[in-house]
């Protein structure tokens, strides 16, 4: 009898188990867990992870199977990349998650690190950007400059508005400004196109930031405490610490001492935020204070430059790692705290396998590594609140603005009984006198609309005809500026019909007004003000977004209209009114996060207001002024909001009351997928009785967007009493189940919508 050193091998493909390998002689000592090898597999090779090594006998690993293992090739790595505490993190995950282990390894490790081809991406790649030249200040100018050129006039109104410079490809692709136009502006002599390095570092460009405060309020000081009593005194597990705290009442501050002290402790800390791009004031705030020592993980960022931030956080050069939600595998030796900055943010949740969320991740690395987590938020997830309530976390809570600064006043703008779509009615009376004051005081104005694009719906008005994707079953969203109508699920795009498609009637119809079409009204309405808008189409290029900001602060911009990116924690001295246009876009979707949703978006929207020396007004349209989400937004009211939301979800079943599961059979032959989805209900109803399971299974029905990228869709929900129920059944289910075929089975796991 010999031994025989055998290794587990996940590799970055959707299946759930690992591959067995033999480990040669030579390679005895370098194989270890949690580095990569090359293996064979099929006809290639590939780059793989070490899960585990194991020291079987000759003759039983013979027998376990008839095709003899084949070898480890070569090993790729000195050290370990992921350490026993993250390997398990990972097991954990993709066993929570029903997910392929491979890729959730691939998720884990810095982008590249799995994949056979690419060495590359270690030099910056080169782009091609248009910058203007010239500045058009009058009407009178831009007239004599363009003449009959409107699409070239358009294209430098755009570029305008993106703060002087544009990628090409975003011109292109993005905007549908194609060469000719653009070359058209160079050959005017208002513009240049020059080569610039792919994504600027945001962190590159220095932006003032502010200092910490030097002192704290007696508030903070309670709460500092607190967390910092709970990281020192139960180190083997700290557990968890929920901290809601107002938009405003200096929970930045908190979180930066808080860190300081595990550093001083010799420990790590590791800072999860919704969007880099999104938050770069808060990015840089930590920056400020931890200079060299904090490594910002973006996407941002070269393959070459993430192994370096990743080399230097795992060999302790580095203490302290901020990023966004895959972060949460940061390779931080001896970690003291996490801590996860607007913990609701849906961002947390990766919508694509393996569908995890940060937060879930979070806890269970925190428990397993024995730091502390801190939640933060102003409106914290009704998950979290509901633990905190139950007494699995500690709950800290802030009530004032660290500042004098007030919370600003908040006002309903009922809009029942007024022609909806007309665009004199996009801004109400109140709202428009508001912008005016606004404008003659020399203060600035925050606008959302949470729908990009000119118009969502185009539909004729003779025979009811609607534009649909042809991949999706939605509607289509014309882009006046692209001429397109676009799909905003899967991009397709097409011209703009002159007449009907089905009965040739001229007369189409424009419906759902968006922010381009909002752009546009304000510029009619005040032809004076500077107006930029935010949005996925305007900040096409990663840092984009950081132009506009800074334009808004330097007081460049009179009007900033955009969708919930604008909400995100931006800190904009002089804003002094918000508006919403139209709260409802939200609210109606069939999705049981909706309230809890624009309750969120409309509390952080509301809290950029009035953060300077003068007090903010929020003025929000709606026709449900009676909704609770809007009622309790008048008054900062978090609790009463979730008290009453959460009493509402008892009866439908749903979380924090119940941990669910959306399982979605998607194919391309419709009725085989409701077949398949009538056969997997059966099958898991027989599955729960056989087994004594108590969960429930929701459906199947249709999914609400019954068509997507060419796939039919029909979901089911499971519910269950306890985690424990559920997970063993979705384990069985992703190899057991019925659905094959043609047809598709995804699991997710505490779903963040159910769309
Ligand atoms: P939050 O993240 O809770 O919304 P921030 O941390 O951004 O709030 O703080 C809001 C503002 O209050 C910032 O301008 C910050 O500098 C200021 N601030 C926070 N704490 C104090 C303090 N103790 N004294 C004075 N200003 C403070
Ligand atoms: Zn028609
Ligand atoms: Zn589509």
């Amino acid at each position: 009898m010999t031994l025989l050193a055998t290794c587990q091998v996940t590799l970055a493909r959707p299946v759930l188990q690992s591959f067995t390998y033999t480990v040669p002689d030579k390679l005895a000592q370098s194989v270890l867990p949690g580095i990569r090898v090359r293996v064979p597999f099929g006809q290639r090779r590939e780059i793989g992870l070490v899960e585990s090594v194991d020291l079987t006998t000759e003759s039983s690993s013979h027998s376990a199977g008839k095709t003899r293992l084949r070898e480890v090739l070569e090993v790729l790595d000195e050290q370990p990349l992921l350490d026993d505490a993250l390997l398990q993190l990972c097991r954990w995950t993709a066993d929570y998650y029903v997910a392929p282990i491979g890729l959730v390894h691939r998720a884990a490790l810095p982008p590249g690190s799995l994949s056979s081809r690419s060495r590359a991406g270690i030099n910056p790649k080169k782009h091609q950007v248009i910058r203007l030249t010239a500045e058009l200040p009058t009407l009178l100018e831009r007239d004599r400059a363009f003449g009959t050129a409107r699409r070239q006039r358009e294209a430098f109104e755009v570029i305008e508005g993106l703060g002087g410079s544009a990628a090409l490809s975003h011109l292109d692709t993005g905007l549908g400004f194609g060469r000719s136009i653009i070359h058209g502006l160079r050959d005017r002599g208002l513009a240049e196109i020059v080569e610039e390095t792919v994504e600027r570092d945001p962190f590159e460009i220095d932006d003032p930031v502010e200092a910490p405060p030097t002192s704290l309020t007696q508030d903070q000081q309670n709460v500092l405490g607190g967390l910092i009593e709970q990281l020192t005194t139960a180190t083997s597990n700290p557990g968890v610490a929920l901290l809601r705290g107002v938009t405003g009442s200096g929970k930045t501050v908190i979180y930066l001492r808080l860190i300081q002290a595990a550093i001083d402790a010799g420990r790590t800390a590791l800072v999860l935020v919704p969007e880099i791009g999104l938050t770069p004031q808060t990015v840089a705030r930590f920056r400020a204070v931890f200079g060299d020592g904090i490594a910002v993980l973006h996407s941002g960022l070269s393959t070459g430059e993430r192994h370096d931030a990743w080399r230097a956080l795992r060999d302790g050069r580095k203490r302290v790692a901020i990023g966004t939600r895959s972060a949460v595998f940061a390779p931080l030796p001896d970690l003291g705290v996490i801590e996860i900055d607007e913990e609701h943010d849906g961002s947390y949740k990766q919508s694509e396998t393996p569908r995890y969320h940060a937060r879930a991740l979070a806890a269970i690395r925190a428990r397993t590594e024995g730091a502390l987590l801190v939640l933060g938020s102003a409106t914290p997830s009704l998950e979290s609140w509901h633990n905190a309530l139950e007494g699995r976390y500690r709950l800290y809570e802030l009530e004032n603005r660290a500042t004098t600064h007030q919370l600003p006043e908040v006002r309903l703008v009922d809009r029942r009984n007024r022609k909806a779509e007309s665009s004199a009615s996009v801004l109400s009376d109140d709202l428009r006198d508001a912008i005016d004051a606004r404008l003659r005081e020399n203060r600035q104005t925050l606008l959302l609309l949470n729908r990009r694009g000119y118009a969502t719906v185009q539909q004729c008005t003779a025979c009811g005809w609607v534009a649909i994707c042809p991949a999706c079953n939605v509607s289509l969203t014309w882009h006046r500026r692209r001429a397109r109508l676009v799909c905003h699920h899967c991009g397709w795009a097409e011209g703009v019909p002159g007449c009907c498609p089905e009965c040739a009637d001229e007369e189409l119809s424009f419906g759902g007004v968006g922010t381009e079409q909002v752009e546009r009204i304000l510029s009619e309405t005040y032809p004076a003000a500077t107006i930029a808008r935010m949005d996925v189409d305007t900040t096409g290029g990663k840092w984009a977004h950081g132009r506009i900001l800074r334009r808004v602060r330097d007081r460049e911009v009179d009007i900033l209209l955009g969708t919930q990116m604008i909400a995100k924690g931006l800190d904009l001295p002089g804003v002094t009114l918000v508006g919403v246009i139209d709260a409802d876009v939200g609210l109606n979707l069939p999705d049981f996060r909706a309230a809890e949703r624009t309750f969120q978006l409309l509390a952080q929207v509301a809290g950029r207001a009035g953060r300077g020396a003068e007090a903010g007004k929020v003025l929000i349209q709606t026709l449900r002024p009676e909704h609770p989400a809007l009622r309790h937004t008048l008054t900062h009211d978090y609790v009463s909001f979730a008290t009453a939301e959460i009493a509402d979800r008892v009866a439908p079943g749903y979380p924090p009351h119940r941990r669910i599961a959306n399982l979605v059979i998607s194919g391309r032959d419709e009725t085989s997928v409701a077949d398949a989805a009538e056969g997997l209900a059966d099958w898991l109803e027989s599955t729960i009785e056989t087994g004594g399971l108590s969960v429930s299974v929701v459906g199947p029905a249709p999914c609400p967007i019954d068509r997507l990228r060419g796939r039919w869709r029909w979901h089911m929900l499971l519910k269950a009493e306890s985690a424990s129920d559920l997970g063993p059944l979705l384990r069985f289910a992703a190899s057991h189940s019925p659905v094959g075929g043609s047809c598709r089975l995804e699991i997710d796991r505490d779903p963040e919508s159910l769309l």
